[in-house]
């Protein structure tokens, strides 16, 4: 087993998202956080992790923003258009590590891009835990929470098993060959897929879940980056 450390391994950054529920006037990706956007607290994150080869950061064509983040010029950040779903996305920037020769056993990340709060040691233990894993995986927690199956009108179906429930995060990491096979296979059939995971557990694979922090959180709505703004000691 390689030493944790130094496991090579390749990220994905999806971020071609509008986040439209952040209600702002840019794509959340670009929002600041103590100084600094949210993508470029997320790619230093990953950036500093030895074992690192290659970023692949999915973006909209119409990215105006993209040109002025710090870590565009970076030689080890790569870039992909990005596509109609998070899938799409993801799937693209697969295709150029394809093209890039990046042979199919790699380990691929994929890391949102609005997941700025990335603990550098959830980031190793996934490695370490995965380095050898057939499968691969991914960050996730228990729920905290008491869950409800909520029915069209807006009222409890069922109050769920909240043992049996983690919530999924990111990084997910898969080989390249399979997740690749395994997005294409999903898109094809058209079948919605809001993460890496599910598109392989279509195919009957079983990823394994490695409990992270509950503060990798995904910048969704106001009040995340405000909470995040807060921990980190913004002034707001
Ligand atoms: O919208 P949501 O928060 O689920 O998006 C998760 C990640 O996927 C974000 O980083 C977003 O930028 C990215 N995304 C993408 N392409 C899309 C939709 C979302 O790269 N078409």
């Amino acid at each position: 087993m390689n030493p944790p450390s130094s496991l090579p391994f390749w990220c994905v950054v999806p971020a071609a998202g509008v986040g439209s529920r952040m209600r702002a006037d840019r794509p959340k990706q670009y929002l600041t956080l103590s100084g600094r956007t949210i993508l470029e607290h997320t790619l230093a994150r990953l950036l500093a992790q030895p074992g690192l080869q290659r970023v692949v950061v999915s973006l909209s064509s119409d990215d105006p923003y993209w040109p002025h983040v710090a870590q565009a010029a970076d030689e080890r950040v790569w870039t992909a258009p990005g596509g109609k779903e998070r899938a799409d996305s993801v799937l693209s920037a697969l295709d150029r590590l394809v093209a890039a020769g990046v042979n199919e056993h790699a380990w691929v990340l994929v890391h949102d891009a609005a997941r700025p709060n990335l603990a550098p040691e959830d980031l190793a233990r996934l490695l370490a835990t995965l380095a050898d894993d057939p499968v691969g995986g991914l960050l996730a927690g228990p729920s905290r929470d008491t869950l409800k199956l909520i029915g069209p009108d807006g009222r409890v179906v069922q109050t769920l098993d909240r043992a049996a429930i983690w919530q999924a995060y990111t990084p997910q990491m898969f080989r390249l060959g399979l997740l690749r096979a395994a997005l294409s296979d999903a898109l094809a059939a058209c079948t919605q897929v809001t993460d890496e995971a599910s598109a392989m557990e279509r195919l009957g694979y079983s990823p394994r879940l490695v409990e992270g922090r509950t503060d990798n959180i995904k910048v969704t709505r106001p009040e995340d980056l405000e909470w995040l703004q807060r921990a980190w000691g913004d002034p707001l």
